[in-house]
């Protein structure tokens, strides 16, 4: 087995960074599977796997994200594979729509930054980003406190296609907020895409042209949505244990 006393490197200010064309004997290391730039006294044995509950005790440092989580509601994979559709079907009606002076998406922050990167990649359309934020569930809320857009627009939305992304639709304010609010500049067309629906009537009532998952009314984790501002880089979406909130 290889091992990092084997491996030349570099060490810069307490960090111990792995030349590239070592990565590969490094990473069969026992003890440097986590990051390469962690300092020696702080690294933690997290495993790197979508796994639920797998934090190992015996490294306190860093809490595995996974160790919180109780059950997981959708896949990496099936993520994934929804996303690729779900391009497809958005980049043809974009095509089928005409002309325009171009084309926006306008991506909620910061639930739906992972959702968005994945998804202009199954786009192979001219277009721009132009982010919005939103509050409206702050810190360790696990229910609406109200929409509010935080800062500015994208100011330059006239005469565009314009379609607002979000992680998810639940009492639908977020949604109708940035639509009425984005219509106002006059665009060419607004359309709405979120990632995932709750049941609830609220959200099953209020228009949106792209919905990723319809899923069970639970307050959910990951892709990109967090609880307390943690768990979004989770790969899958979960429900998270009761003790963790
Ligand atoms: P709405 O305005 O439709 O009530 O909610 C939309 C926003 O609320 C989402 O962008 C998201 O930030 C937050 N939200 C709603 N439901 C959930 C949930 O189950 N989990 C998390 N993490 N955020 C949620
Ligand atoms: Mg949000």
């Amino acid at each position: 087995m290889a091992s990092i006393t084997h491996v030349s490197s570099v060490t810069a200010v307490g960090f111990t960074v792995r030349p590239p064309e070592l990565l590969g004997s490094i990473d069969q290391a026992d003890d440097v599977s986590a990051a390469s730039i962690v300092p020696r006294s702080r690294r933690c044995r997290t495993r790197h796997t979508s796994g639920v509950g797998e934090a190992d005790p015996s490294f306190p440092y860093t809490p595995s994200v996974h160790s919180d989580i109780a059950k997981v509601l959708l896949t990496a994979e099936q993520i994934a594979t929804r996303i690729a559709a779900l391009g497809r079907e958005i980049a043809g009606d974009l095509e089928r729509l005409g002309p325009s002076d171009g084309i926006v998406l306008v991506p909620v922050m910061t639930g739906s930054v992972i959702f968005v990167a994945d998804l202009v990649r199954h786009l192979p359309l001219k277009l721009r980003i132009g982010v919005a934020t939103v509050s409206s569930y702050p810190g360790k809320s696990t229910s609406s406190q109200g929409a509010t857009i935080v800062g500015q627009l994208p100011s330059d939305l006239t005469g565009r296609h314009v379609i607002v992304i979000d992680d998810i639709l639940d009492s639908g304010r977020t949604i109708r907020l940035l639509r009425d609010a984005i219509e106002a500049q006059k665009p060419a067309s607004v359309r709405t895409c979120v990632l995932l629906r709750k049941p609830t009537r609220d959200a099953q009532s209020t228009p949106c042209d792209y919905v990723g998952f319809d899923i069970p009314d639970e307050f959910v984790v990951g892709y990109g949505l967090d609880y307390d501002d943690h768990y979004r880089n989770l790969p899958y979406v979960g429900v998270l244990r009761p003790e963790a909130t």
